[in-house]
């Protein structure tokens, strides 16, 4: 099935055709090692394990590179908005290492990567920079800066940068990096596949049981959409993780969702990658590839759920475009979403405290190029049995600071806001809809969801998430159905194209 959701990574990168095995040969297939989940997590981790004497699988639910890592910006870098004088002050300046070293040791792990297998994938060095275009903002720069300087960051202050808008302060780290991720993607799949590590796509983890079959002698049984896999370690590399059985993860992250604009523009290409502080967000950097550079564009962040026209965020960033860059051409826009933590530091390592063997990373929080190395440098050492000073920060199982319970409270809202959507009542008509419209409706008694294509055809599906029963809305930019609590996302016929969900919508039959 052709993807329904491009981005400019997806226009300009390709894999190969045979880079994975037939999905009607996985059922009851054994490994010591499962990855579920075949993003940048998932093939990184499959990286450092590959030439251990471990029989690895990983399964993609979907197609490789349509999860996050195919919709990113691709920054490389420890530059992670304003970070590090919030964990000094909030966790201890020891915890604040551990974060740090474990994303430059993430990125020289991509750097190795790329130079040992020449991969060509625009990997260019690059000065990140967060700045505000607001006076009363500097001194929270400095005060980042003043962090960089506690944990020996290279950083320093400026208010002269190449960008097309009134700057008022920036704070900059050189040697940092930009690529093009799913041309790096697509080259550790063929490094994977030549390493005898077997990869399905299209195989969705269903749910993970301990194994109660005294014939089979591993630890785990997961059930797929396409039968049961039985392995000994599994890693959870699903973005959101999918079981809720453990680890409650559904209540200790949100989503939050942004949107790009890629762009050909007639002003000169400026270098560094650039992010402000506050709201409205404006991400902007070039990419610099043998077919010129492009304008990447990112901002109208939200969570998910709390916004109801996705088509304004868009109307926004090219309102912007067209004020500061004037005579553009866009090549592409497309919207995503990173899992967030309420006390802003991923989950990396053991799925929960009461299971072994079971091992997860996510809640990136929109900087998931060098957390997902460092994920696989934590991940593959703990299989490996091998030490490092740095994963502690990191621990699923965590006590979290007082703060983050406020921030987890205002999150709340919008799933009871999701949940409150099943039980309001809904007075449109099915045909009330219009072409291209999707809306919930009245149909004898029951709400359905419905989308009307260009041709007039009806596609209708029960518009109760499948992950935890929360309302989905339509979203009209992108013409997906879109759960308002976990983030979980469908297209028109009810497919699923994000999880946490591993069901599609139930599909409803209407008589015309
Ligand atoms: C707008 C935006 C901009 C960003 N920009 C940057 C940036 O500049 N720099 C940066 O460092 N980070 C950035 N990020 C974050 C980064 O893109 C992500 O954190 C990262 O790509 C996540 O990688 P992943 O492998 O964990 O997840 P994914 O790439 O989503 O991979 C997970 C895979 O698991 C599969 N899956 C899901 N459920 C199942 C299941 N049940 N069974 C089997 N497979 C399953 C999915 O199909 C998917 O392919 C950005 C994020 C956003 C939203």
């Amino acid at each position: 099935m052709e993807h329904p959701r491009h981005s400019y990574w997806h226009e300009t990168s390709h894999k190969k055709n045979d880079s994975t095995a037939n999905k009607s040969e996985i059922n009851n297939k054994e490994f010591d090692i499962l990855i579920i989940g075949a993003g940048l997590t998932g093939l990184n981790t499959a990286y450092l394990l590959k030439d251990s004497n471990n029989k690895i699988g990983i399964i993609e639910g979907s197609k490789i590179g349509f999860g996050t890592t195919g919709y990113t910006t691709a920054k490389i870098t420890i530059q992670h908005d304003l970070i590090y004088d919030y964990l000094i002050n909030s966790f201890s300046l020891e915890e604040a290492k551990q974060y740090l070293k474990a994303n430059e040791e993430g990125i020289n792990l991509i750097k190795k990567i790329v130079s040992d297998n020449n991969i060509e994938c625009d990997f260019k060095e690059q000065t990140a920079y967060v700045y505000t275009t607001d006076i009363n903002e500097i001194d929270q720069l400095k005060k980042e800066l003043h962090a960089y300087e506690k944990l020996n960051i290279n950083g320093f202050y400026t208010n002269e940068v190449p960008l097309p808008i009134n700057v008022e302060g920036a704070i900059g780290i050189k040697g940092q990096y930009q690529f093009n991720p799913l041309k790096y993607l697509y080259s550790l799949l063929n490094i994977i596949k030549d390493s005898k590590c077997e990869l399905y796509e299209e195989v969705r983890a269903l749910n993970i049981e301990r194994n109660q079959e005294d014939n089979k002698n591993y630890e785990y049984v997961i059930k797929t959409d396409c039968g049961n896999i039985y392995a000994n370690k599994i890693i959870v590399s699903s973005h959101y993780p999918f079981d809720n059985d453990f680890g409650l993860f559904f209540l200790r992250l949100y989503q939050e969702k942004s949107y790009i604009i890629a762009a050909t523009t007639e002003r000169e290409a400026f270098e560094g990658m650039f992010i402000n502080i506050n709201d409205p967000i404006r991400s902007m950097k070039y990419h610099f590839s043998n077919s010129g550079p492009v304008l990447l564009l990112a901002g109208g962040n939200h969570k998910v759920g709390a916004k109801d026209n996705e088509e304004d965020s868009y109307k926004e960033l090219e309102q912007f475009l067209k004020q500061n860059f004037k005579n553009y051409q866009i090549i592409n826009k497309w919207s995503t979403q990173d899992c967030m933590t309420y006390d802003h530091i991923p989950y990396i390592g053991k799925y929960s405290n009461n299971i072994e063997d079971i091992y997860v990373a996510t809640g990136f929080k929109k900087w998931g190029m060098s957390h997902s190395a460092a994920a696989a440098l934590i991940i593959s050492n703990r299989i490996l049995g091998k030490e490092d000073d740095y994963s502690e920060v990191f621990n699923p199982s965590r006590i979290t600071p007082l703060q983050s319970a406020k921030e987890f409270a205002s999150s709340v809202g919008n799933i009871v806001t999701g949940f409150a959507k099943r039980v309001m009542p809904i007075y449109d008509q099915i045909f009330d809809v219009k072409m291209g419209e999707g809306k919930i409706v009245d149909y004898n008694g029951k709400k359905v969801g419905v989308y009307k294509d260009e041709k007039g055809d009806y596609f209708c599906i029960n518009p109760i998430c499948r992950h935890l029963k929360c309302a989905v809305t339509f979203n009209e930019a992108e013409k997906t159905w879109d759960c308002q609590c976990h983030g979980s996302r469908y297209d028109i016929k009810g497919n699923i194209l994000e999880g946490p969900t591993v069901l599609p919508l139930e599909k409803i039959k209407i008589k015309k």
